[in-house]
């Protein structure tokens, strides 16, 4: 039986992306994305601290294969900060697909990081752009108020969720990747390939009835 983590006031639970384009019938859906919605939920009320991420693109964003004539969804090419898988026009500020899944319940959520807003650079990581050195401000906040530890949970698994839980693990914060409370893409192999980088990089992955109250 797996070890069970108690849950310390310095924890946070990061929810990445919960948003409508990652859920069935969005323009980016993750399968079974919206599966996460009641398991986050209840997990979120074992935490004191929650912090969401919003993708939140404005329209023309550069990840988008319609910025791109001639590109298709899932193609990769090379921005000037390095390869950029392309992706269905998603999560576009103001829009429907962009607002939380309307079943998501964390009232007590101190924050909402919006991320992919500058037109010319993704963020996958909920604490750098994807040129690796733009950052969004969230270790700042997490070190000055305390918090050393996060879970991180929702979608997708292997892009969002693993780039944030590499970068706050690089950023020395604690890390647990809660995997039945996230749900993969799975392009090219990226699911298995997220897996073995999390492993490589000692970085925990266990389920979400393993962590308890204190
Ligand atoms: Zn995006």
């Amino acid at each position: 039986m797996a070890e069970r983590i108690a849950v310390a006031p310095s924890d946070i639970l990061l929810v990445v992306d919960v948003q409508n384009d990652f859920c069935p019938g969005g323009n980016l859906a993750v399968t079974k994305g919206d599966e996460v919605v009641a398991i986050v939920n209840r997990l979120c009320q074992r935490f004191h601290h929650v912090v969401l991420t919003q993708d939140w693109h404005p329209r023309g964003h550069l990840s988008f294969a319609s910025s791109h004539p001639g590109r298709k969804p899932f193609e990769t090419i090379v921005l000037p900060y390095g390869p950029q898988v392309l992706w269905p026009d998603h999560c576009v500020q103001e829009t429907q697909g962009a607002e939380f899944h309307a079943g998501l319940r964390i009232p007590h959520a101190e924050l909402v990081l919006h991320k992919g807003y500058h037109r010319a650079i993704d963020s996958y990581s909920a604490f750098f752009e994807n040129d690796r050195t733009t950052p969004t401000g969230l270790a700042g906040y997490l070190r000055e108020r305390g918090l050393a530890r996060l879970f991180v949970a929702g979608l997708a698994f292997d892009f969002c969720v693993r780039y944030s839980a590499e970068d706050a693990h690089r950023a020395g914060f604690g890390v647990v990747v809660v995997e039945d409370a996230c749900r993969a893409i799975d392009v090219d192999g990226s699911a298995a390939a997220t897996r073995q980088s999390l492993a490589d990089l000692g970085v925990a992955l266990i389920g979400a009835d393993a962590i308890v109250e204190r």
